[in-house]
């Protein structure tokens, strides 16, 4: 075999592969951001390699794959709290439309980073104002992100006016499409805040250059009865009936669905992003991905935005997966854990239409891996390993992370990111939001 740029020895290999495949004590060598190899310690021990680990003890597993979240509402966190969704959202929004700039989204996208990165996430879809700004910091991080152009019916803190939606977003498709770390998709908020002809101009907008539409749907009981009010009919089927349902969609939430919504999406084939944690903490209710699962339709796993969810922490996410479904359904055998690992990183990596690069340890494969611990309390023994990820791993629990076969963190040192620095601008800036919200509370 030809030398190798990476060569880790040793761990037990969760691959995710083909064969969901785990090696005891296995090996994974990496050539040129690829998996070059995966096999067992003996196979790949003669391997030539400019880099050696020994990493046995610890447990290999592709990145996670974060699929739905607001990397630049990590600004606004815990700023806004104990108010109903509506109020709450009003309120977010005065503070958005102060604070939101190029600048600001960049230093929050990259605060968001560094905490997705310590915990084991390498790929993350991403929506908010400027993307361009969360693109250049995931680039600078070496980080994996599907974004692109955000589309509401009213003119945005970004200083880009309804009419100038399209030829921006067109411009900015341009722009990043040639970055191997960057996936460009097309991103309307959802049926209420964007008209029928402004949904059919985004999903023209992802047909030219064929890329992901990814929008929120059938969140909360209001948004659906709302949307039947205005449309007569729910989120699902007026986005089905704008033909905009398909393989290339991807909904997030998908909270509230009647019957004739699982059929639509699986006659389309689209993916459902559910997002556990910020359904439960804003009180939207608990998605049916049981049933979902059952009738296959593909399910990936996000957090949201850290306004909504408080987090970017996937295991907790994981583990909220599992065990809603179990707790609403009274079954404990209903969502395996390995089902709820599959969302969280290969379902996730395929529904983001990333499923033949990433998600797996696979020849062939770019290289986003984690090595996580061992050897704590919590972990040791362990005789399911599935059944660990899911229900006792958690994020301080990950050691390593590489992206496309760079190390994002090592031993737990951020690489890419300068941490220190980071936190520090974000105080500064979180005192100017917090004296301008002080400023808005009722005398
Ligand atoms: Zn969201």
């Amino acid at each position: 075999m030809e030398p190798v740029d990476t060569l880790i020895l040793g761990p037990l290999v969760v691959t995710m592969d083909a064969g969901e495949r785990i090696l005891d004590t296995g090996a994974v060598a990496v050539r040129e951001g690829e998996i070059a190899a995966v096999g067992t310690r003996e196979e790949l021990a003669g391997c030539e390699a400019a880099e050696t680990i020994d990493a046995t003890g610890r447990l290999l597993m592709p990145g996670l794959v974060n699929a739905h979240t607001h990397l630049g509402d990590s600004l606004f966190r815990s700023l806004v709290e104990e108010l109903p969704l509506e109020a709450w959202l009003e309120r977010l929004w005065i503070s958005e439309r102060e604070f939101v700039s190029r600048e600001s989204v960049e230093l929050g996208a990259r605060l968001s980073l560094a905490e997705m990165i310590r915990s084991g996430t390498t790929c993350a879809l991403d929506m908010f104002w400027f993307p361009e700004a969360a693109a250049d910091a995931a680039l600078g991080a070496g980080f994996r992100l599907v974004t692109g152009p955000i589309f509401f019916d009213f003119d945005g803190p970004d200083g880009v006016s309804v009419e100038d939606r399209i030829a921006t977003g067109e411009r900015w498709l341009d722009r990043y499409a040639e970055e191997p770390l960057i996936t460009p998709c097309v991103q309307p908020h959802n049926a209420l805040t964007v008209s029928p002809d402004g949904m059919r101009a985004a999903r023209g907008l992802a047909d030219r250059d064929g890329i992901l539409f990814h929008t929120h749907c059938s969140e909360t009981a209001t948004e659906v009865r709302q949307t039947i009010e205005r449309f007569g009919r729910t989120p699902v089927a007026h986005l089905d009936e704008l033909g905009i349902l398909d393989a290339r969609t991807v909904l997030a939430h998908c909270v509230h669905l009647d019957d004739d919504d699982f059929v639509r999406l699986r006659r389309a084939g689209a993916a459902v992003l559910h997002n556990p944690l910020s359904n439960l903490k804003l009180g939207s209710g608990i998605a049916p991905v049981a049933r979902m699962l059952e009738e296959g339709i593909p399910v990936a796993l996000g957090t949201d935005g850290p306004v909504s969810s408080n987090d970017l922490d996937m295991w907790t996410a994981m583990r909220f997966a599992g065990l809603l479904q179990r707790g609403v359904h009274m079954d404990p055998v209903i969502t395996p854990a390995l089902e709820i690992v599959r969302m969280a990183t290969t379902v996730g990596a395929e529904a983001l239409g990333l499923g033949n690069r990433v998600g797996q340890l696979a020849e062939g494969y770019r290289a986003d891996l984690i090595l996580i611990d061992l050897d704590r309390p919590h972990l040791t023994p362990m005789y399911d390993v599935y059944g660990h990820l899911v229900y006792t791993v958690g994020r301080d629990d990950v050691r390593s992370v590489m992206v496309d076969g760079r190390w994002a963190m090592r031993d737990r040192a951020l690489e890419t990111i300068d941490e220190t620095t980071v936190l520090a601008k974000m105080e500064q800036l979180a005192a100017e939001i917090e004296r301008h919200a002080a400023r808005l509370e009722p005398a």
